[in-house]
């Protein structure tokens, strides 16, 4: 009978050791090699805080939410004026560029208000290092919700609504590609690379 203890209490101490071990191996786990996060999530995404985070980080203009993965019709636009001071005065008005603050649409609509196709050279974040002349129209109006769920409207020419159209194709599945000129499409440091005869190595992330 003792023995029948002694056995059964060894057995008791033998799981529970290796419940703990368990626990703490899943636990060294999580921490040092964190599984990818899927739904459904037991947090709240926050998808336009981020969508704003990654489009600083790669200081960009505008972002739509299928580029950080996520199957939403959201956008953020952002010219900041110091987009001036890096272009040249002369290359901004060509442009037409301006600033706009902050803005994110949820569930935008677009309407074009001037039908006139304007050519000037694009570039995207997700095919990062080309860029080519893409036509786009000359004026446009955008309405959707804003981040509380409140009409917003925006109205807008030039660059600013070449951004929106930008973005807009990418709610759609869209990218410059499907518009551009072929023939200009380029990889952005070519000069960079005749230069230095061939022997640069290009990085697809600088910073
Ligand atoms: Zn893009």
């Amino acid at each position: 009978m003792s023995s029948w203890f002694l056995f059964s209490g060894l057995l008791f101490t033998l799981s529970s050791a290796k419940m703990t071990l368990q626990r703490f191996l899943a636990a060294y786990r999580s921490f040092f090699f964190p599984s990818p996060v899927k739904p459904p999530f037991l947090h709240i995404c926050q998808v336009m805080i981020q969508m704003q985070q990654v489009m600083k980080r790669y200081d960009g203009v505008g972002i739509a939410a299928p580029q950080i993965g996520i199957p939403l019709r959201i956008l953020a636009l952002e010219v900041t004026p110091k987009r001036e001071r890096e272009l040249g005065a002369e290359v901004y008005a060509a442009r037409e560029m301006s600033s706009l603050p902050l803005m994110i649409f949820i569930n935008p609509k677009m309407e074009v208000l001037d039908f006139t196709k304007v050519v000037f050279p694009e570039s995207c974040e997700s095919l990062r290092g080309y860029s080519a002349l893409v036509p786009r129209y000359k004026a446009v109006r955008l309405t959707g919700l804003d981040k509380r769920g409140e009409p917003l409207e925006l109205e807008s020419k030039g660059w600013i609504a070449r951004i929106i159209q930008h973005e807009m194709d990418h709610l759609d599945g869209r990218l410059y590609i499907d518009l551009m000129d072929p023939k200009s499409f380029q990889n952005d440091a070519w000069q960079k690379i005749n230069t230095h005869q061939g022997r640069v190595k290009i990085q697809f992330y600088e910073k």
